[in-house]
């Protein structure tokens, strides 16, 4: 965890702005993408998703030694499948699922998988002698990659940063987030390819109807998602990646087998049954509008705090908003902008330069731009908590005023 409470502690006021509300309001930590958002929503849908396990069930290590990840539910993979085909947003044919706990885990096994040289586990080329592949994405970037990478200190592959800045030959692995965590954006790979020696890694945690117009789906060799961010189960740690390349996929089973021996099947079926009241709640067509459904649901909320936030920021004379472009979203049949999880605020005060400095005066704890390889007059602020710890953010966010004013 990076944020802590403490970290939020009030230093005094900048001069040419107008002081905290009060010193006793609680710290909001909106430093994490927490999903409790959505919490509204499977209230209301009540005991529907409930599983229960007997004490009998999902004893064993192993679901199915046949395929290459061979602790992969075969009820969850299917649901996966059903998800997608229901959302249009990947390509599912012909592709290797791969479970892991989280997109986390999956994220550093596919480093593994494309970094190791293991003969035994498909591995290609090199030798013990080979340097650690770059690994690069564009900035802003999702701060966790650089701390993920170099954490353990691996020999196999090592952070490089921006990877507009990367002009290196040889192999390396580019990391593409779309829509992009902080700034929403949707985005394709930049580093130009020096022979075929790049390996794109698609993280598509946001590519779905709520954050986003669904406007193909998304046919990438090598792409990953989570429950944490299409539903708002963060605490079942399960992401899955789809990946066309056999031995990848076994390689990263590899790296699971030997961190975790496999992912956890109470919340591998807690998943599939989760995902699979939403896809039987879209089983009639004619309904598709309903906004008793999830993604249309969540994307009316999403809509709804974007709409407020903008209001909120358009009085501002401290910040400003990336805008988004409206597209035609082939899963609600109509043209929709982004709602991104996250709000990438611009300090664009003249003297403050530190826009999660400044919005730690009024309690509110942001992380910085320059974790995200970027500006420090940036700020990324999470869109995701629940409804009063929104409210309150809207609030303090109305108190910031410039000198001008
Ligand atoms: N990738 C991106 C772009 C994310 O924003 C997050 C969560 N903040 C993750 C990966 C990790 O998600 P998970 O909960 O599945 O580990």
């Amino acid at each position: 965890m990076c944020g802590t409470e403490n970290q939020a502690a009030t230093n005094g006021t900048t001069k040419h702005l107008s002081s905290p509300s009060s010193s006793t309001d609680v710290v909001l930590n909106l430093d994490h993408g927490d999903p409790t958002v959505y919490e509204s929503y499977w209230k209301r849908i009540g005991e529907k998703c409930t599983v229960v396990i007997k004490g009998s069930e999902l004893m064993s290590y192993i679901s199915d030694v046949r395929k290459p990840c061979w602790f992969l539910e075969e009820k969850f993979e299917s649901v996966i499948k059903r998800l997608h085909r229901l959302t249009g947003n990947a390509v599912v044919d012909d592709r290797y699922v791969v479970v892991g706990t989280g997109s986390t885990q999956l994220f550093q096994a596919l480093l593994y998988a494309i970094t190791t040289t293991d003969a035994s586990l498909g591995g290609t080329g090199g030798g013990p002698d080979q340097l650690p592949v770059p690994v690069v994405c564009a900035a802003p970037y999702y701060s966790q990659y650089a701390e993920e990478t170099d954490y353990l200190r691996s020999g196999l592959y090592k952070w490089a940063g921006d990877a507009y800045a990367f002009d290196k030959d040889g192999p390396y692995i580019e990391v593409v987030t779309s829509p992009n965590n902080p700034d929403g954006t949707t985005r394709e790979a930049v580093v130009i390819h020096n022979g075929d020696q790049g390996k794109v890694l698609y993280d598509m945690a946001y590519y779905w109807p709520q954050y986003t117009p669904i406007t193909r789906p998304a046919d990438h060799d090598i792409m990953y998602f989570t429950f944490s961010k299409s539903t708002g189960h963060a605490g079942s740690r399960i992401g899955w990646a789809l990946v066309k390349d056999e031995a990848i996929a076994r390689k990263m089973t590899k790296f699971i087998e030997l961190s975790s021996i496999g992912v956890s099947k109470d919340s591998q079926i807690r998943a599939a049954k989760i995902m699979e009241v939403i896809c039987e709640d879209y089983q009639d067509f004619k309904h598709h509008q309903n906004s008793n459904h999830f993604f249309e649901y969540a994307r009316k909320l999403m809509e709804n705090r974007w709409k407020r936030l903008r209001e909120v920021v358009a009085r501002s004379n401290v910040f400003s908003l990336p805008k988004y472009s409206q597209e035609y979203c082939l899963f609600h049949g109509e043209c929709t902008e982004s709602y991104p999880a996250f709000a990438w605020l611009k300090c664009k005060e003249e003297g403050v330069e530190d826009c999660e400095k400044l919005l730690q005066e009024y309690k509110i704890l942001g992380r910085g731009g320059k974790r995200f390889g970027s500006d420090p007059s940036y700020a990324r602020v999470s869109i995701l908590s629940r409804e009063e710890v929104f409210q309150q953010f809207l609030e303090r966010l109305e108190i910031i005023k410039g000198n001008t004013n």
